[in-house]
């Protein structure tokens, strides 16, 4: 999981979620729950609103189609953060709409999401915080694990099945192909070749989990660093270290 930054929406797109807001906002509560999932379904409401926010998702999220929550590339809905069943004036809020793949969104999330309140909600929200605050990845596994007594770690891992299946053995695989990309971007420097460095970049970054990257990135300064990788090829740890590396990463 990746921390994602949320821009602004345009001006006529924020207006029209508000608008939808306040009309949830103003029906009353018995028939709420059944008037958003019909404005949800509306076919008006999928043309003008729900494809340009899946749109404005997509260029959010750190790869292409790329799930906030697992990081494959099979996103192809748009997610309520708080269910729309729990909250239904979220539906149409900005910063309660992420994209996901239908396996974290309907699979596994579903209805298991559960908050203790709508402010102190226990899954981890990408857009909002620091997913390795409470996750911590192992490279070589694939398998996350949460940060010792957080219960948004545990709980998240979870909901979002983030060890399920074949996702730890396929960040396995990114975590090789990243240590690959590394060195390949570390010949391209010797060779003076700055596209070659760009396209070496681009791919870690946007690669299939490429959280593996990211958690990469994080280990490498913290003072397990030198038992982290240990095992790995030499050279990658001081990669990854490497300020200039970090700044393209990182961009
Ligand atoms: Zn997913």
């Amino acid at each position: 999981m990746i921390r994602i930054v949320r821009p602004r929406l345009p001006t006529e797109l924020e207006a029209s979620l508000l608008a939808l807001s306040q009309e949830m906002a103003d029906t009353p509560v018995p028939e709420r729950d059944k008037h958003t999932d019909r404005m949800w379904e509306r076919k008006t409401v999928r043309r003008d609103v729900y494809q340009p926010v899946r749109e404005a998702l997509e260029d959010m999220a750190p790869g292409i189609d790329c799930c906030m929550y697992c990081g494959n590339h099979m996103a192809d809905t748009v997610d309520h953060f708080v269910p729309k069943s729990r909250c239904a004036v979220r539906t149409f809020y900005w910063p309660n709409l992420l994209l996901a793949c239908s396996t974290c969104n309907t699979r596994f999330k579903g209805n298991k999401h559960r908050s203790d309140g709508l402010v102190g909600s226990l899954l981890i929200d990408p857009t909002r915080e620091d997913p390795f605050e409470h996750l911590d990845l192992g490279l070589a596994s694939g398998v996350y694990r949460s940060v010792e007594g957080s219960p948004k770690g545990k709980w998240t891992i979870e909901v979002c099945g983030l060890n399920e299946g074949k996702r730890p053995r396929v960040r396995a695989e990114a975590w090789l192909n990243l240590a690959d990309d590394l060195q390949g971007w570390a010949r391209a420097r010797d060779a003076g070749d700055v596209r070659n460095m760009r396209r070496k970049i681009y791919r870690m970054r946007t690669q299939p989990f490429a959280d593996v990257g990211y958690a990469a990135l994080r280990k490498a300064v913290s003072d397990e660093a030198p038992q982290v990788f240990a095992a790995e090829e030499p050279g990658v740890l001081a990669l990854l270290q490497d300020d200039e590396l970090r700044a393209a990463f990182q961009m």
